[in-house]
């Protein structure tokens, strides 16, 4: 019962009865006896929606409040009066990690609950630079492990003062891209607060009680559901669950199986999720079935689904944005990390308001975000791994984390996964393979170079080793070594990284001692790959490309930068500043920016804009026949020209289209952009280089995705790439003339929206904002004469 919990704040038992919980499910019940809310360590590795939140909050919660926490606050303070008894006053702070920053923004709104109590919650993902220091004052911290880790680089204050740290989806360990931070950044954590609760909430996976002996934690390893989940196959004209029964689930002509299971699920009132492999096929998809939902519609969801379209078209006006909410208006959606926020959360809630009939997704929504559905397709268990060659079979891990989403406590009697099989081998191969199967164990995947390379710098750097001797110490608090007995392997790869960090000058060796040159701690601070400083600062220091040939740099490309702006970047013959082109370019290849691919023309493409583009490259141009360093060199130059084009003010659609990627792409590609450029700025700072102003300018062009004459227009609030080329075509070119400019040509260049003219005139300091009785006026027009 949840009023008996121990060691909670008085307030929390009637919040979470008032929320409808008002007994613990039995694995929340296993932590609280495994002693979660008086500060022991834990792991629970339990299936997907059973109640993991509620065993983060009752840990965080416990732990920043002097009822559980008075030893804590001992520790750190000794002059603080003892615990009053109620439970309410605070000591220390609570970290949740999350590894998606879509699930930051999530958990953030969970927790926000508590600020009824006086808590503060927080929550941080970006900027990898700064030491967070607004964070000091909560009591709650929302951040991505890449975010924590940066925060740990910078020395941020308070992370000497955590009660508790939570890490969510732990198993992610396990991955090779974004394993190796969380894993570091724990131990680090655990190693500054020596008396910090530690608890790692997990999928169900195979060696739970590997992460427990790594975290000196309890252990709580269950397969307890709120609802019972039948798996099963679909092949034929039945559907196969994993109890032995057998239903008819027919498939008409010419339909296909996915559009059967839906069709069956909306004639008994549910709804699905369909995952598959890739962004393309979740639109795919869900333009397919919406001709299914449409069908079962009543009125009034057709009218209430037509507004939820209508909020779509008003985030952004896409292709993206249009293919939505027409499949929205038709009960059905797609849902991808490529798609805007405010278009994600419009989908979340209409399917759980059972609006929406189907949402065919990508496997991030898998991840955490708590979309239940009576029934879940796994349309594609299979994706393209280029590293393996091919479509690879997904980990059982995977599969059983979509299938977890099955069926809504309270409104299904039970949820139901199924996988589609298209031959009768396929239907027992399915069944081997994931539905009778246990999830794998996760293995550490720290001792790779690039992970190390990083994280060794990073050590270092922040002091938490002084020779290679300590590091190797450090590096025994890590699941790697728990994991392994082959103890040699590790010392050698941190032998090799070594040599390469004090190659590049990034750490020196004094006799035993090793420290961070100025330089690495630098890049340390950055947040980068010490490869991809390595690669900036090569670029930087080379200059232009091998064939320097101004003539042809300034004849205008197939791309839609101007000659003009391209003869003044290009500047006199001596030392000349980088263009923006060769910025973008640089940095699009460090291993921090994640490349586009090319796909089948491209190469083409690409080859000829790299020669006719060669002069402005920084750092020399691999040959044709350097055939891996040249295709990687073309990859980066699409995402350049992705870069560029943003930055000469194309528009957004065109963009989508030209490169094949959604508008949450573009967002993407332009953030890291900006903070790689941030990064090589310093960086030029830092070795005396001039290049800083010229990568100032391409990184505010990028920033606002603007040309450079309307870069302070755009800097503007309320303005953005639009409005600025709209005000600077009627002669308001900055944001002294917008402060002293007409009104009546305002709002005209502003098509006549006199809410948006006032906001903007508002933002640039304008004496009287106010458009009352301003009338649009026909006389001024929008094109510069
Ligand atoms: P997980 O993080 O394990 O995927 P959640 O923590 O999101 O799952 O929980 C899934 C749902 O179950 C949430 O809507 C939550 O409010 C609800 N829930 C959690 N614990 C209880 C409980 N003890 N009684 C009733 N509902 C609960």
């Amino acid at each position: 019962d949840v009023a008996d919990l121990p060691g909670v704040p008085s307030w929390l038992p009637e919040h979470l009865q008032s929320a409808g919980i008002e007994a613990l499910y039995p694995p929340q019940a296993e932590a609280v006896e495994a002693g979660v809310t008086r500060g022991e360590n834990l792991v629970a590795s339990i299936p997907t929606a059973s109640g993991k939140t509620l065993i983060a909050q009752l840990a965080m919660l416990s732990a920043i409040t002097d009822a559980a926490g008075a030893s804590e606050r001992e520790r750190s303070d000794p002059e603080t009066p003892p615990a009053d008894g109620d439970g309410t006053a605070l000591g220390g702070t609570a970290l949740y990690i999350v590894p998606l920053r879509a699930l930051a923004s999530e958990k953030q709104a969970e927790f926000e609950e508590f600020e009824q109590y006086g808590l503060d919650v927080g929550v941080s993902t970006g900027n990898y630079e700064s030491d967070g220091g607004w964070l000091a004052d909560k009591d709650i911290v929302v951040a991505t492990s890449e975010k924590v880790d940066s925060l740990v680089r910078n020395d941020a204050p308070w992370l000497d003062d955590l009660a508790c740290v939570v890490s969510d989806e732990v198993h992610l360990v396990d991955d090779a891209e974004r394993g190796p931070t969380l894993e570091v950044t724990l131990a680090k954590l655990r190693r500054i607060n020596p008396d910090m609760q530690t608890v790692a909430l997990s999928a169900t996976i195979g060696n739970a009680d590997v992460l427990a002996e790594w975290l000196d934690a309890e252990l709580v390893d269950s397969d307890w559901r709120p609802i019972s989940l039948k798996k099963g196959v679909h092949f034929g004209q039945a559907l196969h669950l994993e109890d032995g029964s057998q239903s008819e689930l027919p498939v008409r002509n010419s339909e296909k199986q996915t559009a059967a299971i839906v069709r069956d699920t909306l004639d008994d009132d549910g709804s699905t999720l369909v995952f598959v492999n890739s962004r393309r096929n979740a639109e795919a998809a869900a333009g397919r079935l919406a001709s299914v939902t449409r069908e079962a519609l009543t009125p009034a969801e057709r009218e209430q689904l037509a507004d939820v379209a209508a909020e779509i078209r008003d985030v952004s006006d896409t292709e993206t944005s249009d293919d939505l909410a027409d499949a929205v208006a038709d009960g059905a959606a797609f849902h991808h990390a490529g798609i805007a926020s405010g278009h994600r959360e419009l989908v979340e809630d209409a399917f759980r308001d059972r609006l929406l009939k189907v949402v065919s997704a990508t496997p991030t929504l898998a991840a955490g975000v708590n979309t239940p559905s009576r029934r879940v397709v796994v349309r594609d268990w299979r994706r393209y791994d280029g590293t393996a060659g091919g479509m690879q079979p997904l980990s059982v891990l995977e599969v059983h984390q979509m299938m977890g989403r099955a069926g809504r406590p309270g409104l299904d009697p039970y949820g139901e996964a199924i996988i589609p099989a298209a031959s009768h081998d396929e239907l027992d191969e399915l069944f081997d393979r994931y539905v009778w199967a246990d999830p794998e164990p996760v293995q550490s995947k720290l001792a790779a170079e690039p992970a190390l390379r990083t994280h060794l710098l990073a050590t270092v750097a922040s002091g938490f080793a002084r020779s290679r001797d300590g590091l190797l110490e450090f590096l025994e608090r890590t699941l790697y070594a728990t994991q392994t007995d082959e103890s040699g392997r590790l010392a050698r790869v941190v032998d090799e990284v070594l040599g390469y960090l004090q190659r590049n000058d990034f750490l020196e060796r004094d006799g035993e001692e090793l420290s961070a040159t100025s330089l690495g701690h630098t890049v340390s601070r950055l947040y980068l790959d010490p490869m991809s400083a390595a690669e900036i600062i090569d670029g930087l220091r080379s200059g232009g490309g091998s064939a320097a040939n101004g003539d042809d740099a300034s004849e205008e490309p197939a791309g839609f930068t101007t000659a003009s702006d391209l003869a003044d970047e290009a500047g006199g013959d001596e030392a000349k500043d980088p263009t923006a082109m060769g910025l973008y370019h640089l940095v699009a290849r460090t291993p921090d920016m994640y490349e586009l691919y090319l796909r089948s023309g491209d190469e083409e493409e690409y080859s000829q804009i790299a020669f006719e583009r060669e002069a402005e490259f920084l750092g020399r141009m691999p040959s044709e026949f350097e055939d891996d360093r040249f295709e990687d060199w073309l990859a980066a130059l699409k995402t350049a020209r992705l870069l560029e084009d943003w930055a000469s003010e194309v528009d957004e659609d065109e963009i989508t289209d030209r490169y094949g990627v959604g508008p949450g792409d573009i967002r993407g590609k332009v953030e890291s952009a900006q903070w790689l450029l941030g990064a090589a700025e310093s960086l030029a700072s830092e070795l005396g280089l001039d290049a800083a102003p010229a990568i100032r300018r391409a990184r505010t062009r990028v920033e606002h995705g603007v040309r450079e004459e309307l870069v302070d227009l755009a800097g503007v609030r309320g303005v953005g790439r639009k409005r600025a080329r709209r005000l600077f075509d009627a002669g308001i070119e900055s944001r002294a003339d917008l402060r002293d400019a007409e009104k009546s040509v305002v709002l005209a260049a502003l098509r006549g929206r006199a809410k948006t003219a006032e906001n903007v005139l508002e933002n640039a300091g304008h004496r009287d904002p106010s458009m009352d009785g301003i009338e649009p006026s026909e006389e001024v027009s929008y094109e510069r004469s």
